[in-house]
């Protein structure tokens, strides 16, 4: 007899695999986490984002590795980073007073966001930061005011197909825009001194990273012929973790962005950086949450937990799918997961396969370390899930 491929079951595998690994390799220091009398939470391994940070390290030796803050911003994660060494990419003058309160050191800090606030330059170039990204000739000028004489670093457009959180259209511009805009900052007496792209968060496309070095290299030429030297090239973030499916490896990333370097940079900038934020803490946290509610509506088994889309949840409205965690046994269902507020917009996932629960289980989401915390509010009084590092 042949057998049928259950898709609820292939899910679910994947899911109860990725629980079972994440427990078996933090053996003795999780275990007592998992039932918490107050939920949610958000469980952080921090030993395991210093293991992420070295792992970036070591496939990506020539480069200078500065973990966006935004990913998450909790105090445990940045002392980590700041212990193993890490760079820090921050866009506002919280998250940059926040690294340095931490231990972060100013040399180690740059920020990449092409549009800034005002008092933002200000208070970084007051703190010593002499770098900054633009993409507009009204950046340029504001950095001229504010910050005279200061590095600056063009964001060109790159394609984000494939990345299951695209940025593009909202930052970069063409080559031939970025070309005028390196001309008019060194006119305006900047230090022209470099490139930046993202290929889109969670990037899954190893394409993209090609079309953004190739790009980049003919932005790298067209400079040195207006007569503009270059030094810097900043490959931004982009580095995906495991979701409901597998992700690409930061080791097969590393291998195919040096066979691009050697091929179209055959003389290496004098600075290489990368900025990743999801891949050094995504699947590195773990959400519990309690079931609190389930109903049938129409056709559908809804099932509802404490916490939701604007308490931490966010990035499942923009395509991110968790996996999910139940410890019961028994025969699969397909439910629609509900957020704990009244809005309906709330909803966490659609088309997830599990056993049965009651109210008062547990359910875990996996790959929650990235882009959850820092975006949760207390919307209709519901708390944020508390960060607990272990
Ligand atoms: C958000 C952001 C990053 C981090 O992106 P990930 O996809 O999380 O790695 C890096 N650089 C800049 C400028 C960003 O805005």
């Amino acid at each position: 007899m042949t057998k049928v491929v259950n898709y609820g079951e292939v899910q679910y595998g994947f899911a109860k695999r990725y629980f079972e690994e994440f427990l078996s390799e933090r053996k003795g220091r999780i275990e007592k986490l998992l039932k918490p009398e107050k939920t949610p939470v958000l469980l952080m391994d921090i030993q395991g984002v210093k293991k992420k940070y070295l792992e970036v390290k070591y496939h990506f030796p020539e480069f200078n590795v500065y973990y966006a803050v935004k990913a998450n911003d909790d105090e445990s994660v940045i002392r980590a980073l700041v212990e193993v060494g890490a760079g820090f990419e921050v866009a506002s003058s919280q998250e940059l007073e926040k690294v340095l309160r931490l231990g972060g050191k100013i040399e180690k800090v740059i920020s990449s966001n092409p549009v800034k606030p005002p008092e933002f330059i200000e208070f970084a170039y007051q703190k010593g930061v002499r770098t900054f990204a633009v993409d507009s000739i009204t950046e340029v000028k504001k950095i001229k005011d504010i910050a005279p004489r200061s590095k600056v670093y063009v964001r060109i457009a790159v394609p984000n197909e494939g990345s299951d959180w695209p940025l593009s259209r909202k930052f970069g511009v063409s080559v031939e825009e970025a070309v005028e805009i390196l001309e008019y900052a060194n006119d305006l007496g900047l230090v022209p001194y470099g490139i930046t792209f993202h290929v889109g968060s969670q990037c899954n496309n190893l394409r993209n990273w090609f079309i953004a070095v190739k790009l980049s290299a003919q932005l790298w030429e067209k400079a040195r012929a207006k007569g503009l030297k270059l030094q810097m090239l900043n490959m931004g973030g982009g580095i995906p973790v495991r979701y409901n499916y597998e992700a690409l490896s930061v080791e097969d990333i590393a291998y195919y962005v040096k066979g691009l370097m050697r091929k179209y940079f055959p003389v290496q900038p004098y600075e290489l950086q990368i900025e990743p934020g999801r891949g050094i803490v995504g699947d590195q946290g773990i959400m519990v949450t309690k079931v609190i509610g389930k109903a049938k509506r129409g056709s559908e088994n809804w099932l509802y937990i404490d916490t939701g889309v604007f308490n931490g949840l966010a990035e499942a409205l923009g395509g991110i799918r968790y996996p999910f965690f139940l410890e019961r046994e028994g025969e699969l269902k397909e439910w629609t997961i509900g957020g704990v507020s009244c809005d309906s917009m709330d909803v966490v996932a659609k088309n997830v396969y599990l056993p049965e629960p009651e109210v008062g289980d547990y359910l875990y989401i996996l790959s929650a370390g990235a882009y959850t915390t820092v975006y949760a509010s207390n919307f209709n009084g519901f708390p944020k899930p508390e960060v607990v590092p272990f």
